[in-house]
């Protein structure tokens, strides 16, 4: 991928595309091109098609994507699966019949059996059940992995996707309801603060173990891994730090950032979702690839973004 490659970032807008898209700046590509929602609607197949054809663009990073929390995906399936169905359906035919030279895929580490073996490794893709919270968007993905992957063999294409860990960082999504647990936590722990409330509620058991992997360092590697061949059996890529913690661990470090001296209070009418979900990151590592951002110096940066929104209350 070289300096002047034109490059499509599809969902510039959201946490993995935004983040992308400030790594290319950084590094000084020089040919970026991206598209609102209401300047191009990923989900109409003709539109996309038109647009692939007119720019024909060398590179697509594939971010566009519904995405959401435990109860988002449990309360709106049927979005979760059309919308993830149709988006990525459209945009990786449009990049075969325009004949992109290379385009990575946003998977999921959801995509993986509920109770597979831990550290999860490629491997275990389809070998079990899913789990039921997020079935609807952990199919739509699978479907896209598979989809890159027909492609490759029938029309020897380079269509590569990468499994991120759960996901957190600057412009994240942080509304209550539909956000994952991390920006969740980060808010209701800030606000109880502010609002010296006795106890915060987390939801669940606490228990369920959960590996975090900062934005910015999948970013790095999905251009790390644009800017080199892994064709083959290294078309499917996990990302993550190889490391997980309890929801309770991840609430006392979160208390601890914040500053909050209340009590920590577990709601178990809400749902735990998968017991575990550690990625096996021996794959990146061989190809010479680490995160490089620590759960507390990315919480920090997140935090100290969150409240300079001014979306934290202040
Ligand atoms: P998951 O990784 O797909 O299960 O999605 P989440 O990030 O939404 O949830 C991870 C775990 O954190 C689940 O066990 C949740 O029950 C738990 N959790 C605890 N408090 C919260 C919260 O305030 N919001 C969310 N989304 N999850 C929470």
């Amino acid at each position: 991928m070289d300096k002047t490659a034109k490059i499509f970032v599809a969902g510039h807008r959201g946490l993995v595309g935004s983040s992308i898209l400030r790594k290319l700046h950084n590094l000084k590509y020089e040919r970026i091109i991206t598209r609102s929602r209401s300047e191009l609607d990923l989900g109409n197949q003709q539109a996309v098609l038109e647009f692939f054809m007119d720019e024909r663009p060398d590179y697509v990073f594939l971010a566009a994507a519904k995405v959401g929390g435990i109860h988002a995906n449990h309360t709106y399936p049927a979005q979760f699966i059309y919308e993830n169905l149709t988006i990525q359906a459209n945009v990786i035919h449009s990049a075969y019949l325009s004949k992109v030279t290379k385009l990575l895929f946003l998977g999921s580490s959801c995509i993986y059996p509920k109770y597979a073996p831990q550290p999860m490794k490629e491997e275990c893709l389809l070998t079990g059940e899913l789990e039921p919270t997020n079935e609807s968007y952990a199919i739509a993905k699978i479907s896209g992995i598979k989809m890159c992957e027909a492609y490759n063999r029938q029309y020897q294409t380079q269509f590569i996707s990468v499994m991120p860990t759960n996901l957190y960082g600057i412009h994240d999504n942080f509304d209550l309801e539909t956000s994952h647990v991390l920006p969740a936590l980060l808010r209701k722990f800030h606000e109880a603060k502010l609002n010296n409330q006795p106890f915060v509620s987390v939801w669940g058991s606490g228990k369920p173990k959960r590996e975090f992997l900062y934005v910015d360092d999948l970013a790095d590697a999905c251009v790390f891994l644009m800017q080199r061949d892994v064709s083959g059996e290294q078309s499917i890529l996990n990302i993550g730090v190889g490391q997980d913690l309890s929801i309770l661990e991840l609430a006392l470090l979160i208390k601890k950032i914040v500053g909050y001296e209340g009590e920590v209070r577990f709601d178990p009418e809400k749902p735990d979702g998968t017991p575990r979900k550690l990625l096996d990151v021996s794959r990146m590592e061989k190809l010479g690839w680490k995160a490089k951002v620590t759960l507390e110096e990315g919480l920090k940066q997140t935090y100290e973004w969150y409240v300079n929104q001014g979306i934290a209350g202040y």
